[in-house]
């Protein structure tokens, strides 16, 4: 499937129904999911791997791993509703991807979805509880040896800061998250925020 096809694809993934502030519930818009997940296919990263999504919401990472040819796909969010939609959404475009409620902050999830080859995120960059990202990279690393994550740009540093004994930051991509008003406290239609993917290999 061609990055335009998959784009194209990835806009009919539905999004949050009532999407909560306190858990950061931003869907990834179809052009920056599919730069994520074409980058780590064109590394070798998905074709037939199998690939974790933590903190799906409505799921637009995990189907987009599937419909780009991943063995197995989880997708793990705390949020039962969005789970819900996210079911949906992959049964609508055709893909298989198991979902899991699962809180990442839990101990036992690494047990729960056990290892797997690539982790793509989106997680919360911490805007509305400080070091909310902590438990996702955390768990990200200790799951699989590659991960793609979405971050506020200019986080490398501290990304790099905090996984230094466990990770090394292999790659930067920029690109840019158009939000649109979804919360009380925004006062634009759309506020452009300027975000960067990062590749994240776990040191052995
Ligand atoms: N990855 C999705 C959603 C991004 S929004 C996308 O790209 O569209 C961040 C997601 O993290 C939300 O769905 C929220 O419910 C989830 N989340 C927040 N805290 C969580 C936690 N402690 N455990 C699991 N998921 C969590």
């Amino acid at each position: 499937m061609k990055l335009r096809h998959l784009e194209m694809t990835l806009q009919h993934v539905c999004g949050f129904l009532r999407p909560q502030a306190a858990l950061e519930q931003y869907q990834t818009p179809a052009p920056l999911a599919a730069r994520l997940l074409y980058h780590a296919l064109m590394k070798g990263d998905i074709e037939g791997k199998t690939v974790l999504d933590l903190g799906c919401g409505t799921g637009v990472l995990a189907i987009g791993a599937a419909l780009l040819g991943a063995a197995s796909v989880i997708g793990v969010d705390i949020d039962e509703r969005a789970l819900a939609v996210a079911r949906e959404n992959a049964v609508l475009l055709g893909t298989e991807v198991r979902f899991l409620a699962v809180d990442v902050r839990e101990g036992g999830c690494r047990e729960r979805i056990g290892a797997c080859d690539t982790v793509v995120m989106n997680p919360p960059f911490g805007a509305q509880k400080a070091h909310a990202d902590r438990p996702f990279i955390d768990l990200a690393l200790s799951i699989a040896p590659v991960t793609y994550s979405i971050f506020n740009a200019g986080s490398a540093q501290f990304i790099e800061t905090y996984t230094a004994q466990r990770a090394k930051i292999d790659e930067k991509v920029g690109g840019i998250f158009p939000m649109r008003r979804t919360f009380p406290f925004h006062t634009q239609d759309v506020q452009e925020i300027e975000v960067e993917i990062l590749r994240l290999i776990r040191k052995q």
